[in-house]
């Protein structure tokens, strides 16, 4: 048992204040009092933010594909694609595990907790499967054991290079021809997770494009429904263009004509909706994760939240392609996008609640923990792990902030720099701004780099 004792501690019901929470030897909460002794924490705690798509190897690239060449051809999310393609062919599962450990590293120091890792980069660099089908999950595993964040393995399944096409050469470590190859893969997944407490598994298809109609109707009947469900869906016009021209629908239609879309359903993106999309998401009761800076920077456009949000739309938040680290940034950047456009200041406002910086916390890591495969009713409840990421009651904005306006002081101006750590089952891991394992980790991931040359 250690009890740690925060300056505050974020409840559903707001602060409180000298809060004492007593963890028990396997990480769990076992109890939440006011002014117990304990390690003192000059801090407030919030949940762990939940990181809801990530795709470890394109931290590699993060940054680059900025050196616009001035060819004539757009510089667009296509031609993005491209670059990443040619960085994973490159990468070795060694290579891999180092790249993953340092970006887990780097979403501990900023407050996430716990990742979804949309995983497609399955197979050998000549496009064969490993011995070992999960060979790269299996890293991806590793690293998040090593720096300590909580992860969930979503194997994706990836058949065909777009609607009704063959899968190119550059997509040949993606690729599972069948069903039945997938089903494979799935398994050896599980048996990836299960080396590591802090790991739990999903079931994914990386995009309506990338899979036959047959196989995604037969693969979301015949999944495990407990499991969550996580597909990339409408991020790009073009997307929409090409299903409206093979299925004579738009993609989320689809998705809700076809399979039984429910709470389970993380829908990646999901940028371009008409009305009905819109509704049918909120109503089936599947989540959104929205993924505010690599939708910026690839250009992806804007989610229509305040209709979705207006309905009872569910959503998440994702770093995707990691040039953006910071919760609290990504949360900004939506809240953003939408004000530009609406012209008010209430995107997160609901009914009775105006607290913006509560709302969004509240809103993405509810739906963020589904994204899990977790369901957590309330923060800190008696029995959860106990995950948190503490800002810094020292640092001169929160430290001049009364509680009522803490939330937003996080929201709408903190970054890495006013969090003083982040505990993940009880421990911390990381401190003072550094990763515990700080030296090591980018030692690795230095050798990594200059092996690949991906950042020459
Ligand atoms: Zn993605």
């Amino acid at each position: 048992m250690k009890t740690y004792t925060f300056k505050g501690l974020l409840t559903e019901n707001g602060w409180l204040v000298n809060a004492s929470v007593v963890v028990d030897e396997n990480g769990k909460i076992a109890s939440v009092s006011q002014n117990t002794e304990g390690e003192k924490v000059n801090g407030f705690a919030l949940p762990g933010f939940q990181n809801a798509h990530s795709h470890a190897f394109q931290y590699a690239m993060a940054g680059l594909a900025e050196l616009h060449e001035g060819t004539g051809v757009p510089d667009d999310f296509w031609s993005w694609r491209t670059a990443m393609y040619n960085l994973a062919l490159t990468i070795s599962p060694d290579q891999l595990e180092d790249i993953a450990a340092m970006l887990y590293a780097e979403m501990l120091r900023h407050g996430y907790t716990s990742v979804a890792e949309f995983h497609y980069l399955h197979h050998d660099k000549d496009g064969k499967p490993f011995a070992n089908l999960s060979e790269m999950g299996e890293r991806l595993v590793a690293a998040a054991k090593k720096t300590g964040i909580r992860i969930t393995l979503v194997p994706m399944f990836y058949q065909q290079g777009g609607f009704g096409q063959a899968p190119v050469e550059k997509q040949k470590r993606f690729i599972s021809e069948t069903i039945e190859d997938y089903l494979k893969l799935l398994e050896a997944t599980k048996k990836s997770v299960s080396v590591y407490d802090g790991a739990n598994w999903g079931t994914g298809i990386h995009s309506l494009r990338a899979v036959k109609p047959q196989d995604a109707v037969r693969l979301t009947k015949e999944m495990d429904q407990n499991q969550p469900f996580h597909i990339h869906v409408s991020e790009q016009l073009k997307e929409i263009e090409d299903c409206l021209a093979f299925h004579g629908k738009r993609p989320v239609q689809w998705l809700l004509d076809n399979c039984d879309v429910n709470e389970n359903y993380h829908l990646v993106h999901a940028t371009h909706l008409d009305d009905p999309e819109v509704s049918g998401i909120a109503k089936s009761g599947a989540n959104v994760v929205i993924c505010p800076s690599t939708e910026g920077n690839l250009g992806d456009g804007l989610f229509r939240f305040e209709a979705y949000k207006n309905q009872g739309g569910k959503w998440s938040i994702g770093t995707d392609s990691h040039v953006g680290l910071n919760p609290f940034e990504e949360l900004r950047i939506l809240d953003y996008g939408q004000r530009l456009i609406s012209h008010k200041r209430t995107t997160f406002y609901e009914s009775g609640k105006g607290d913006s910086g509560f709302n969004a916390i509240k809103m993405a890591w509810e739906s963020g923990r589904k994204a899990m495969g977790e369901q957590n009713e309330t923060f800190f409840k008696v029995g959860d792990s106990f995950d948190a990421v503490v800002m810094d009651a020292d640092s001169a904005l929160v430290a001049t902030a009364s509680t009522k306006n803490l939330c937003n002081t996080f929201v709408y101006s903190a970054d890495v720099s006013n969090i003083l750590g982040t505990i993940v089952n009880g421990n911390w891991v990381a401190k003072h701004g550094k990763h515990l394992n700080h030296d090591q980790t980018v030692s690795d991931f230095k050798k990594t780099m200059a092996q690949l040359k991906s950042r020459q």
